[in-house]
């Protein structure tokens, strides 16, 4: 007897090569699709770029009958059903936006069995010609987008939504999957019961966003320093988030007019002029929209390589979300938030506005948990993933400020002593401005008249400027030493742990941070996030416009950034070489293989210099991927601290990793991280007393097969049988083997 559940892997290989060109699978499609193909119920919470349409594209694509997708936002569904047809999969979408005529034209498809994909909004589960017409023709699943807006207790309830109840009922056969960026528990459990899914298989992912690099300015002259940022990294695509209208259109006029093309987006503009700014952006023609919350939600542009707030997020969640917009393709992306405490009170007035105080004091709450993010030193990565209740497990993520900057411990004690003195000995009624001109011994009329020159710390930090001195303000601030007090005259009062620090009962120390920004690719770590020839990536773009204005579609359907930047690396002049590429399926290689090959082919004529050996590796069926930059240098290049030698003493007694941890009350994590050094400076260390020598194996084959330095996708892989530990040694060796 057959058994009920089929093997379908080698099928699903194959079409995820042929038709959507990838080699491998993000984290849980596999899972997912399997799923689907034994015909069970999905729920899957994923974050926005964790690849949620090829979880139900590629089951579509594989089986007889038309897959009907819900999803709320019509002008997502051209560019859904356009990307679907690029692939070369049958698709078409069924909303408001169409004419009779072409609605007709739709149905007959259906009848005819034509389309693999459908897309269609909420509220034609309501009409009753439609739910006729399916119950004629054979369907192959139900996938639900978006699916928290059937929720009331979702952000983004749309009653429509409702009558998706109707789909387990109608089609007791058919699976059902249902995909969101945001739940809770609770929204989970109501959207579960509200569609009806039937025992469903849960998956929440990560909310890590690995290719994202997240980063906090001190704002000063905001739009200066957004040109400046603009200025550094030309000819990419992102967003600007503003808090209100007129901010909008005030930054969007200054970089109008510094000669950057900057479009508008807010609720003020008419809806024609809000959809042609959002299509120029699409479709490559705009560098930078300067919006306000209201952009967003109908984008799915993949190659926005930046979002960059001008005024502090309401809270952590819309935060998340916005910055969530950036980088879809996988390719890094920055997120940067200019921070200043003056934009605090210009959210507390509007939050001052509601009613509820209950409310309000919950927005104030969520107001503070955002400064938080942005005033402590924390890996930001790992405070955000806290926040939604996930623990990041690594000690130093690599891709925020906080863990890429060049830190240092500095002891502010003595530089603290003489603010806080200044503070108290002028009674605590003094703003910022005031304590730094009496610190630096300012001549200025107001200390003259106040006889503030008389006191004992007036220009006792004569000897560093004004600008240290805000610094120095600031990180009181940030660490709770000083707080401001009044809204209309704000001042400077000492809190309890700032008296501690003046009486000299406790020491006080900050990090020092290098401000500069460094390029994401000198940030970034893993093996995509490499160089790649950004002269030919220049051309290539190009092309991409030009067949996409012929094709009427955005650029990023034709190829995204990371396909772009792959053939930058490899410089495939073949058919075959190019099918190697990420993201080019038969479909593209046939339509626009050969354009993209010439256009290469051209430029290696016009650059003899780049070798052969250059492009080898294309040719290469396993990748080494490119290494991290934390063993870039190779052996070596780091120092090796006090607590690394302690941990290599223990180590050489023969202490397992466990065992060292524990007598040192440090966690496993940080003694396998000393352990890594240890081996990346070319240290004695016997992996074979860590882990089983064909578990090792095993590992250090999918690291090369993922072509991925990170450690998550393995983890995953082994379902648990792999510690984070084991993964990292073994990572470890891998790297120091291959740069031998
Ligand atoms: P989501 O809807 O979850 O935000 P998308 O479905 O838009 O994500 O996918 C995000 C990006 O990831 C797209 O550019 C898509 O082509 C790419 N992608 C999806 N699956 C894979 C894969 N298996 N390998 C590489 N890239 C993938
Ligand atoms: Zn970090």
């Amino acid at each position: 007897m057959l058994s009920e559940k089929q093997n379908n892997g080698p099928a699903i290989l194959h079409t995820l090569k042929n038709v959507f060109g990838f080699q491998t699978f993000l984290p849980n499609q596999e899972f997912i699709i399997n799923r689907i193909l034994n015909k069970q119920d999905v729920f899957a919470v994923m974050p926005t770029g964790g690849g949620k349409s090829l979880c139900y594209q590629l089951p579509a694509q594989m089986q007889h009958g038309t897959a009907v997708i819900i999803s709320p936002l019509i002008s997502l569904m051209k560019d859904q059903v356009d990307t679907a047809l690029e692939n070369g999969i049958p698709a078409a979408f069924m909303n408001s936006s169409l004419n009779t005529q072409e609605i007709a034209d739709v149905y007959r498809m259906m009848k005819y069995n034509k389309i693999k994909l459908l897309y269609i909004a909420p509220e034609r589960f309501a009409m009753p010609y439609f739910m006729g017409t399916l119950t004629t023709i054979p369907i192959s699943l139900f996938a639900i987008d978006e699916a928290h807006c059937i929720s009331e207790w979702g952000h983004d309830f749309r009653p429509d939504y409702l009558s998706l109840s109707l789909i387990p009922k109608m089609f007791p056969d058919i699976p059902i999957a249902a995909f969101t960026a945001t739940a809770t528990q609770r929204v989970q459990e109501d959207i579960i019961n509200k569609i009806g899914l039937r025992s469903p298989n849960i998956i929440r992912a990560s909310f890590n966003r690995p290719n994202l690099f997240y980063q906090v300015k001190r704002k000063s002259k905001v739009d200066l320093q957004i040109l400046e940022f603009l200025r550094e990294h030309p000819g990419e695509f992102g967003i600007i988030y503003r808090t209100t209208r007129d901010s909008v259109m005030d930054t969007a006029n200054f970089l109008v007019s510094r000669g950057i093309i900057a479009l508008p987006y807010h609720a003020g503009l008419t809806t024609e002029e809000r959809n042609k700014n959002q299509d120029a952006f699409n479709r490559d023609e705009a560098s930078v929209i300067v919006a306000t919350i209201a952009f967003g939600m109908g984008i799915d542009k993949s190659n926005i390589r930046f979002v960059i707030h001008a005024d502090l997020p309401k809270n952590i969640e819309s935060y998340y979300q916005e910055t969530g917009r950036a980088g879809r393709d996988g390719e890094p992306a920055l997120c940067m938030l200019f921070f200043s405490r003056g934009d605090i009170p210009k959210i507390r007035y509007f939050i001052d506005q509601m009613t509820d105080e209950k409310e309000r004091s919950i927005a104030m709450e969520k107001v503070n948990q955002m400064v938080g993010f942005a005033e402590h030193n924390v890996c930001r990565r790992k405070k955000l993933l806290n926040f939604f209740g996930e623990d990041y497990p690594l000690d130093n993520c690599g891709a925020c400020d906080i863990c890429s900057g060049d830190v240092e411990q500095i002891d502010i004690t003595i530089d603290a002593q003489i603010v806080m003195s200044a503070i108290s000995r002028t009674q605590q009624r003094f703003g910022t401005g005031y304590i730094i001109d009496i610190v630096t011994g300012a001549d200025t009329k107001r200390i003259c008249d106040l006889r503030h020159n008389e006191i004992k710390t007036y220009g006792a930090g004569k000897h560093k400027d004004k600008k240290y001195w805000r610094f120095l303000v600031d990180e009181l601030l940030a660490q709770g030493a000083i707080q401001v007090d009044g809204d209309r005259y704000p001042v400077l009062k000492l809190a309890e742990k700032g008296l501690d620090v003046l009486y000299g009962k406790e020491k006080i120390t900050a990090l020092k941070r290098e401000e500069k920004i460094k390029t994401k690719k000198q940030t970034m770590r893993s093996s995509e996030y490499s160089d790649y020839d950004e002269n030919l990536f220049e051309r290539l773009r190009v092309i991409r416009k030009n067949l996409a204005e012929e094709q009427q579609v955005p650029p990023f359907v034709i190829f995204s950034d990371k396909t772009l930047h792959e053939m930058c690396r490899y410089y495939p002049v073949s058919l075959s070489d190019m099918r190697k590429i990420s993201g080019i399926g038969n479909a593209k290689l046939d339509r626009y293989g050969e354009y993209f090959i010439g256009e290469i082919q051209s430029y290696l004529n016009d650059n003899p210099a780049i070798s052969f050996a250059d492009r080898q590796s294309a040719n290469k069926t396993i990748r080494i991927p490119p290494r991290p930059p934390l063993v870039k240098g190779g052996r070596g290049d780091f120092k090796i601290s006090e607590t690394v030698e302690k941990t290599y003493e223990l180590y050489k007694k023969g202490f397992s990793i466990g065992h060292i941890a524990k007598q040192r009350n440090l966690t496993q994590s940080t003694i396998a991280g000393h352990l890594e050094r240890l081996i990346q400076n070319g240290y004695d260390i016997d992996i074979d007393r860590f882990i089983d020598r064909l578990k090792r194996h095993k590992i250090e084959e999918l690291f090369l097969k993922l072509q991925d330095w990170n450690l998550s996708p393995v983890i995953e892989h082994f379902s648990g049988t792999v510690s984070y530990e084991e993964a990292r040694l073994v990572r470890a060796f891998l790297l120091r083997r291959t740069s031998e």
